[in-house]
């Protein structure tokens, strides 16, 4: 009975995160319609309560299934006698907390690039990743919106992980809340990244919503989740990137929008 508790507690913790952030995202994306000058928003047809309805519905199906595969994956692990440290006894003090948190967020950059292009070849894409692409223009609410094959596929990362690394508890929490997060945010067709963060001179330039948002618009540029290394890299970046993002948070996009929207209402 402790052990369905448990599960019910992970599933229900797993969706109030994306329940409530994906609230928030779609009340900034409606802060930012009805404000005169909408200044970088990436679409002008505001809210489609119809996709939100399937993205729900496919993201909670989802949310069940990764807590299945995380305890699942675990569960046969300490079955056939791998022992691993539970985060709560792994202590590594304040700098190696950080260390351990940044490792995760790389492993799992490149697990999810490479999972990600795979299921974009043709053998794969329909029966596990068209579900998620069903969303052209997406929202907070795709963040989730997996087929179950695909829900396995990107719930698989963290568990064998965690086999495989000793992680703090804390760096275990700030990951799973980076990932909802950022998953959310780049799904909102809001640009809610700071410039340095997505375009500044450093190595760990980051993707964010005008990223994803040509990923889910072309389907063959930037598969990225968190950074855009692998995608410079590999050479899958879509060239106009940088250019676009630029444009999105310039102002003078913010008034070429005003324009477009006030000689609209005078027609
Ligand atoms: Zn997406
Ligand atoms: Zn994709």
């Amino acid at each position: 009975m402790d052990a369905f508790l448990e599960l019910g507690r992970q599933i229900g913790t797993m969706f109030g995160r994306y329940f409530v952030l994906a609230s928030i995202l779609t009340f900034i994306l409606l802060f930012f319609k009805y404000k005169s000058i909408r200044v970088r928003l990436l679409r002008s047809e505001g809210v489609q309560w119809q996709q939100i309805r399937r993205e729900l519905w496919h993201s909670t199906i989802a949310i069940v299934i990764m807590v299945l595969t995380f305890v699942g994956i675990l569960s046969i692990a300490v079955a056939l006698g791998f022992e691993r440290p539970r985060p709560s006894q792994v202590e590594m003090g304040l700098a190696g907390t950080l260390i351990s948190y940044f490792l995760i967020l790389i492993a799992h950059d490149a697990y999810f690039y490479w999972t990600h292009r795979a299921m974009h070849s043709r053998y794969l894409f329909r029966t596990f990743h068209a579900v998620h692409h069903r969303s052209i223009r997406p929202t907070a609410w795709t963040a989730y919106s997996f087929s179950m094959l695909e829900t396995v596929v990107t719930a698989a990362f963290f568990p064998i992980y965690l086999l495989i690394v000793p992680v703090p508890l804390a760096a275990v929490v700030a990951f799973g809340l980076t990932q909802i997060i950022w998953n959310a945010a780049s799904h909102s067709g809001v640009e809610l990244s700071p410039k340095f963060l997505i375009v500044g001179r450093h190595p760990f330039n980051m993707t964010g919503a005008v990223h994803h948002d040509i990923h889910h618009r072309y389907g063959r540029y930037n598969f990225g989740l968190y950074f855009r290394f692998w995608d410079k890299v590999m050479g899958t970046e879509h060239p106009d990137f940088e250019k676009l993002f630029r444009y999105v948070t310039s102002s003078e996009y913010a008034s070429d929008v005003y324009e477009r929207d006030r000689s609209a209402l005078a027609q």
